[in-house]
């Protein structure tokens, strides 16, 4: 992945060096741990997440686990990657549907990090899945974005609830009149009336898009709370950017206090930027990532496994 390009090449290259070794000395682990720790820091991956993890990796290596199938150097691999499974968040997480229908997933993150394009992704990605998504334009910041979530929406074949007359995919969908005026600039209440009429009109899965600031910001925080207490989400994602760097554990930890979400959506995998601060997040914040992004198209999308990211860093 291109994301973890150099991140892998430094591990695949401090494993080498321990190829053809037989029990590895104390002083051959600390040079391994050195480099593993370097790589990742490297790779902006957050210092408190690289020292808990070469600790462990340390401690691993040094103790008496035995492999007859495995030897030192496989070892060591196999143990970095149980211990980045082990950051990623361990077992897959899927989306807990609601037993009581609709189930709602709130989009909650930075402007920019991809919430529009992901809340297309997934209503395509549920369609499929033989749901009957309902999308929510509940970003009245950007001028654009009930446009953007309209596009996406039609893109995806999934209609859009929208604070304007005329503004959903489909004919049945149409919130007509009564949503234009007044409800427009109170998000809140757009959300709240999407609910009513997904409701009514039995849609099982609401995706509610929410406006993101180029930087944390309280007021945009506490509208996103607001949405959150009047709606009562099933899900929150915090959808962030891989490429967002050393803010990334910042950044979600501001968004875990003000709307305590759920679940991690990492998008933008496909770039180039180093993406271990993102991979820092599930760790910093204990909750998992339960997708990823990888490119603007609507397909560019999968649920995330940490044990298949953890064998694509180390290959
Ligand atoms: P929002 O402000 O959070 O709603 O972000 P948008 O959905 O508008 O996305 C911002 C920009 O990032 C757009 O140009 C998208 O096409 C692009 N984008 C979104 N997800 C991805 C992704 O996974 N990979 C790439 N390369 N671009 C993406």
């Amino acid at each position: 992945m291109a994301t973890f390009g150099n991140l892998t090449d430094r591990l695949v290259d401090t494993f080498k060096n321990l190829r053809g070794k037989g029990k590895l000395s104390p002083a051959d682990v600390d040079g391994t741990v050195r480099e593993i720790r370097r790589a990742l820091l490297d790779a902006d991956v957050s210092l408190d997440v690289v020292k808990d993890f070469t600790s462990k990796v340390r401690e691993r290596a040094l103790g008496d686990e035995v492999s007859k199938a495995l030897n030192p150097a496989q070892q060591v691999v196999q143990i970095v990657n149980d211990e980045l499974v082990a950051i990623l968040g361990g077992e897959a997480r899927r989306i807990q549907f609601s037993k009581n229908p609709p189930t709602v997933i709130m989009l909650a993150g930075l402007q920019g990090a991809g919430k529009t394009t992901l809340a297309g992704k997934l209503a395509k990605w549920l369609a499929k899945e033989n749901h009957t998504p309902l999308l929510v334009a509940a970003d009245l910041q950007r001028p654009n974005a009930v446009t953007q979530l309209k596009v996406v929406g039609e893109q995806a074949g999934v209609p859009v609830f929208a604070p304007e007359p005329g503004n959903v995919g489909a004919e049945d969908a149409a919130p007509s009149r009564g949503f234009f005026g007044g409800t427009v600039g109170n998000p809140v209440k757009v959300a709240k009336d999407a609910m009513k009429f997904a409701r009514d009109k039995q849609y099982d899965v609401v995706i509610v898009d929410t406006a993101g600031r180029l930087g944390v910001d309280q007021e945009l925080m506490k509208q996103a709370a607001d949405i959150r207490k009047a709606i009562d989400p099933d899900e929150v994602f915090f959808v962030i950017d891989a490429m967002i760097g050393q803010d990334a554990v910042a950044t979600a930890k501001a968004f875990q206090e003000g709307v305590d979400f759920t679940a991690v959506v990492l998008t933008k995998l496909d770039g180039d930027a180093r993406g271990g601060a993102a991979l820092s997040v599930a760790s910093v914040t204990g909750r998992p990532i339960i997708f990823a992004s990888t490119g603007e198209g609507l397909d560019d999308f999968e649920p995330f496994y940490p044990d298949r990211m953890a064998s694509r860093i180390l290959d």
